[in-house]
């Protein structure tokens, strides 16, 4: 066995159907009686539900939570938090709601739980990314990192079709750029491998019937193993692409990734352990970026940027951008590749193995 080094942050996780129910122990668990619930405007309902089980010891809401956490949003909650003498956060939605959480557990130390909606994994991770001024930046530090994770299987329910699908590749995303992580480790690769497997098989299922149950948990279970992986290792290109075309083309996070994944995976096929272990993983034989492509279109995910709103003419900006600041990498960073990537994906046209 190779040499490798691991390290595990505090981190407690209750997962189940109905566990929502526990809110209240968990709440005490963390020693905190003065909570504020967080929400994105969407999803205002689930901050009623939270109350109603707290009680007075919900002593504030904020509904506001936007993607990619801007700051002046955060400023607008931590008002809130010093106006009710907060002593605890509970954030209940995705990633956007998330790092608000995050945010706020950086500025002030809280402790902080998370029920999570969606698949993106944010919860069990030490990063957070934040914008000002139209530059999205972003921090690895424990401080941001939630105390305690309730899943309830039964408030994943609600995630449209698309979303899903969606949500779920940005969570097999993170997997697969564990696999070949130069930091990664043999327990990153077991879960990123169960969380390929276990989303892969549920995802088709969940697009057919949204209220499947068993593919629900199956795909909650598969989304905490990726996010994981991404808490514990560096990603690379296939975040880095992600992280341009979001931070500087305004294109929406999930949906990109679904994009860029399947001409990542292609660029990337030099690492030719990870790509056996995706292709395993995946239950498919063959080329592993027409694999994930395959998975993709079944799923009926988008596959062209074009699609997505980004102009033809940002794609040699896109390419210059993420490839001027070098970082490890399984084939070496370069703009031409990069651009044929990018203008592929742009096409919508399958990846070149
Ligand atoms: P999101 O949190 O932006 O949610 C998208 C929409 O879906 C929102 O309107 C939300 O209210 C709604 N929604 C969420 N769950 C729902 C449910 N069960 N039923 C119905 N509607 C629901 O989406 P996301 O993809 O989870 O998060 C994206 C953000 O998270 C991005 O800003 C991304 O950068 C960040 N992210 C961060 C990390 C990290 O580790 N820091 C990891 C992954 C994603």
């Amino acid at each position: 066995m190779e040499r490798f080094h691991f390290e595990s942050a505090r981190l407690r996780v209750r997962f189940g159907t109905g566990s929502f129910a526990h809110l209240p122990e968990e709440v005490e668990r963390l020693g905190a009686t003065r909570v504020l619930l967080l929400t994105t405007p969407q999803q205002a309902a689930l901050a009623d539900r939270a109350q109603e089980l707290l009680g007075p010891s919900a002593v504030a809401r904020f509904t506001g939570a936007a993607m990619h956490t801007p700051v002046e949003v955060t400023a607008q909650a931590m008002a809130l938090v010093e106006a009710e003498r907060v002593d605890g956060v509970v954030a209940l939605g995705g990633g956007s709601t998330i790092g608000l959480g995050k945010a706020i557990a950086l500025r002030t130390a809280l402790p902080h739980l998370v029920v999570p909606t969606t698949y993106a994994g944010s919860e069990v991770t030490p990063i957070l990314g934040q914008t000002e001024g139209g530059r999205k930046t972003t921090l690895r530090d424990l401080r941001v990192q939630p105390n305690a994770v309730l899943y309830d299987v039964d408030l994943t329910l609600t995630l449209p079709p698309a979303a899903s699908a969606t949500s779920g590749l940005n969570a097999i995303a993170h997997a697969i750029e564990a696999l070949y992580a130069p930091d990664g480790n043999p327990l990153t690769a077991l879960m990123a491998e169960e969380g390929i497997r276990g989303l892969a098989a549920a995802l088709p299922r969940i697009v057919a019937d949204p209220e499947d149950r068993p593919a629900r948990a199956e795909a909650l279970y598969g989304a905490w193993l990726c996010g994981l992986c991404l808490g514990q290792v560096g990603m690379a290109l296939h975040h880095k692409l992600c992280h341009t075309l979001g931070g500087s083309f305004g294109l929406p996070h999930a949906e990109t990734h679904s994009v860029v994944l399947p001409h990542a995976v292609a660029y990337n096929s030099v690492a030719t352990e990870a790509m056996a272990r995706l292709l395993r993983a995946l239950g498919a034989e063959g080329d592993p970026a027409l694999a994930v492509h395959a998975l993709a279109v079944r799923l009926g995910a988008p596959t062209s940027l074009r699609a997505l709103g980004m102009a033809e003419e940002d794609i040699a900006r896109a390419a210059e951008i993420a490839a001027s600041n070098p970082y490890p990498n399984p084939r070496p960073i370069a703009r031409a590749p990069i651009e044929a990537l990018l203008r592929r994906a742009w096409e919508g046209a399958p990846p070149v193995p």
